[in-house]
């Protein structure tokens, strides 16, 4: 366990704003945990969990508190052969590093989320997902240690009550409880099942590209995403800003596309209504909405918290006023529950 204070949180996430966190807790073995919320509790700290803050804000106060950082490594294949992969990954592997492993085994079913920056620890907060593939699709099981009643365990992929961006660990009254140490996946595909998202789909056929291996999706994903996507170590963002809209009936305005999902609701691509309302490579404060992705703010000379609140405060009134429709932020601010 490794213990720092008044660490600019900027440093620690890839939007790159946030003033000082008291303390930033590292762990890189589990058995530290007791250890390390024994030191929070008593000193009576808040405290929030980070990977690599590819989806997490830093306030402009800092946080009064301690983050509590997973740099747990380490990929475990449980069980091996040709029809299934169990593989068990440490919370703070790099979560492209553990697509790749799998990847390398020749087993589908995280190769559509190929370069989503962050940690394999953060996945199931948000329930990650790309070109059609979930994080829930192929966990198991996370291991985690409970703040609460400081104990180990292990909760199933089926109690985690996972839909689109959203799990017990970022919602409702166990938010913010579990510390994710780490994530079992089990494979059984070889290969992506079709239809393909559209987007994956015309880039596969303007490359002749019938290839649907795990790899050759990976190497087309990637290829689609570094095109698209602003790269976090040269560009300030916390990918896509806004969360796509689930409504439970179509939306009223006919000209707004979307898509039917697999539970009956309805899903509003919003960066659709960003593009249409003509946001695109327009900057608000400082923050750009991306001229390649619209979902995307990237962070060109925004300062300070305040700037990007500002920022997110007129697009959702321009996205309100135009469509009707309320525009939902997806990363999580640095803030005590
Ligand atoms: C350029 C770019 C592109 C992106 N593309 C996508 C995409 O295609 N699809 C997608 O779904 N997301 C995408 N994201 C968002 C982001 O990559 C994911 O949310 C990712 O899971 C964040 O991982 P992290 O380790 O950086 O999380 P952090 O920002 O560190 O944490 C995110 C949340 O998880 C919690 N958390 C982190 N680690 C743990 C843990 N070990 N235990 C419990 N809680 C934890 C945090 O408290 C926080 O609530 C993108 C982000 C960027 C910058």
């Amino acid at each position: 366990m490794n213990i720092r204070e008044n660490i600019p949180i900027k440093d620690l996430t890839t939007m790159r704003l946030g003033g000082p966190a008291r303390f930033v807790i590292a762990i890189e073995h589990a058995e530290e945990c007791t250890e390390a919320f024994g030191f929070v509790k008593e000193k009576g700290l808040p405290f929030y969990f980070l990977g690599a803050g590819a989806n997490s804000l830093g306030l402009d106060t800092g946080f009064d508190g301690a983050l509590i950082l997973n740099q747990i490594k380490g990929i475990e294949i449980l069980q091996e052969s040709e029809n299934v992969l169990i593989v068990k990954a440490g919370g703070g592997e790099i979560w492209d590093d553990f697509v790749q492993f799998v990847v390398s085994k020749n087993f589908s079913g995280v190769e559509a989320m190929a370069k989503i920056p962050g940690t394999v620890g953060a996945a199931p907060v948000q329930n990650i997902g790309a070109y059609g593939q979930e994080a829930k699709d192929t966990l198991e099981s996370v291991e985690v240690y409970d703040s609460l009643l400081d104990e180990y365990k292990e909760i199933m992929a089926k109690d985690c009550d996972f839909a689109y961006r959203h799990s017990i660990f970022n919602s409702g009254k166990d938010k913010g409880r579990y510390f994710i140490l780490s994530a079992t996946f089990k494979f059984t595909e070889h290969q992506l099942k079709q239809p393909f998202y559209n987007s994956l789909q015309a880039y596969l056929d303007e490359h002749h590209i019938a290839d649907y291996s795990p790899k050759s999706v990976y190497d087309a994903v990637a290829e689609i995403r570094k095109n698209k996507l602003p790269d976090p170590a040269k560009e300030a963002s916390a990918g896509s800003f806004f969360k796509n809209i689930i409504l439970d009936e179509p939306p009223k305005n006919k000209d707004i596309p979307y898509r039917e999902t697999k539970d009956g609701k309805f899903k509003v691509n919003t960066g659709w209504l960003l593009e249409n309302a003509g946001l695109k490579g327009k900057t608000f404060h400082g923050f750009k909405v991306s001229d390649k992705a619209a979902l995307i703010l990237i962070n060109e000379s925004g300062e300070t918290y305040e700037d990007l609140q500002r920022a997110v405060t007129e697009i959702q009134k321009i996205i309100k006023d135009k469509y009707g429709l309320a525009l939902e932020p997806e990363p999580v601010k640095i803030e005590a529950d």
